[in-house]
């Protein structure tokens, strides 16, 4: 097994908290811990950390797993698949944290604290500034509740009477905590602006602080990837680590996903900007899979070449963390339309009927598949979204009920309705229906007119199809259909005259 560090091997782990659907930030903290361990041959573990019961979502786990599941980024250790860590799910852990916390207890880096909620509120606005309420901390901590400022006695009694208590974190009151992250460098922080976390709360179980670093130590995680919204919970989670006696695991905090707008992607802005913040929204909204991943990637990381499109294999062969990069990265819906584009472009025409067929048939289009495929390899590079063709290749199935105006304004002549005719007739006289054939008779019939070919590639375009753009018209006609064409340009004739 390779490793990168201290001999130790990787292992990283996706820890996404079950509080609702899954983010698509959430989904690249995951892909990025795809990539570094599959890069260091090493293991990606799912761990779910459900201990606040109060944000728990039913279904949430099930969303997490989807959304692994579509994007292909195979989990080797979690609650599904097992593993020699488990178990994966932090409910079923519970009692390993109290141990942790009580032996800090015992060590002196934590003590109970039997605030009520308003002893805590009053707390805040007496001690605090008009601008910032007081944090429970070295200078604070004296004034309150706690098994720091009261006598062993009082603390035994309170326990004995079954008193609610939480334990927390005693952070030093002086001192400079700094790490190196493996994204932006030293990061230091002082501990004087950091709370006495919270470890354990009222209910017996862990907070988010306490259970993220037991695990992420019992479970050697050698590196933690996640967003850098949890950058400024890394030095309390450092100061655990130095009160256990723990190696801490190394820290990369990925880049925040901004705005077009400037500022984070809100759910606001990107509702504004049409812009899906839900995984499962992209799904839905007919996006690849692997154009998704693909776009991910870029989403904070690029490889310093001019290529772009990377299947997963070669994402896995091509990531570091070292081009990561530590500013906010800006979301793109253009480019990841682009993305879709190219994937649709590598697929081959089997799979992409597969894909369209029940697309199709949803549209009310029922067709074979000899003729969807005829039509997807028309327009494979024509469109952004399979779902497009139930929309862009409509015309193909069904005739045309108007005609794009601005088209017969400018291609509609005096001579078309004759040129036309003359080719509806030959078309319906064909007695092999080829593309070859259809490119020749209509260079006959515009000879014979003395006409360019465009003449009748034009007004065949807008009579078959509506449209004025699209596929090479020989293919388009073909794919239409001899009986069909034969009616279309007829019928076109008659309402355009
Ligand atoms: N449970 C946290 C979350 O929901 C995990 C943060 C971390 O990776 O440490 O994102």
């Amino acid at each position: 097994m390779a490793s990168t560090h201290d001999d130790q091997p990787v292992r990283v782990r996706f820890a996404p908290s079950p509080t609702g659907l899954l983010h698509i930030g959430g989904l690249r903290t995951a892909l990025y811990n795809y990539l570094f361990a599959r890069k260091h041959e090493g293991t990606f573990v799912l761990r779910i950390e459900d201990t606040d019961q109060a944000r728990y979502v039913e279904g949430a786990e099930d969303d997490i797993r989807d959304a692994l599941a579509w994007t292909d980024l195979e989990v080797d250790e979690g609650p599904d698949v097992g593993g020699a860590f488990g178990p994966y799910r932090q409910s079923e852990r519970a009692d390993t944290y109290r141990k942790y916390a009580d032996q800090l207890v015992e060590q002196g880096d934590a003590y109970y604290a039997f605030d009520t909620e308003e002893e805590l509120e009053a707390m805040r606005e007496e001690y605090g500034t008009e601008h910032a309420a007081a944090k429970y901390d070295a200078s604070t901590r004296h004034k309150m509740r706690n098994s720091i400022s009261l006598s062993d006695d009082e603390v035994q009694q309170l326990l004995d009477d079954g008193a609610e208590y939480v334990i927390r974190l005693k952070v030093p009151s002086e001192r400079s905590i700094r790490f190196d992250d493996e994204i932006r460098g030293t990061v230091s922080f002082e501990a004087a602006g950091v709370d006495d976390q919270v470890l354990i709360k009222s209910d017996g179980l862990p907070t988010y602080h306490l259970a993220n670093v037991v695990d992420d130590h019992l479970m050697e995680i050698s590196h933690v990837i996640r967003g850098e919204e949890w950058l400024s919970s890394t030095p309390k989670h450092i100061l655990m680590y130095d009160a256990f006696g723990w190696e801490p695991p190394r820290m990369a905090h990925l880049p925040l996903i901004m705005s077009p707008k400037g500022g984070k992607l809100s759910k606001r802005d990107a509702d504004d900007l049409g812009i899906p913040v839900f995984v499962n929204e992209y799904e839905d909204a007919g996006y690849e899979p692997d154009a998704l991943v693909n776009f991910l990637a870029f989403l904070g990381w690029n490889p310093g070449t001019e290529q772009e499109v990377f299947s997963l294999d070669e994402l896995c062969d091509a990531f570091s963390l070292e081009r990561v990069g530590s500013s906010g990265t800006q979301f793109d819906i253009d480019k990841l339309n682009w993305y879709n584009e190219q994937y649709i472009r590598q697929r081959s025409v089997e799979q992409l009927v597969e894909e369209a067929r029940p697309l199709l048939r949803d549209a009310g289009i029922e067709a074979s598949d000899e003729r969807i495929a005829e039509v997807v390899s028309l327009m494979q590079d024509r469109i952004t979204k399979v779902r497009d063709l139930a929309t862009e290749a409509r015309y193909f199935f069904e005739d045309p009920d108007s005609y794009e105006e601005k088209g017969v304004k400018k291609r509609w002549k005096d001579d078309s309705a004759i040129l036309l005719g003359a080719y509806a007739d030959a078309i319906e006289e064909m007695d092999d229906f080829t593309t070859d054939n259809l490119n020749s008779s209509l260079r006959e019939i515009a000879d014979h007119h003395d006409a360019g070919a465009g003449r009748i590639i034009h007004p065949a375009r807008l009579a078959v199809s509506g449209r004025t753009y699209g596929p090479g018209v020989f293919g388009l006609l073909h794919a239409v259909g001899q009986e069909a064409c034969v009616r279309r340009m007829r019928k076109a004739i008659d309402v355009l005259g």
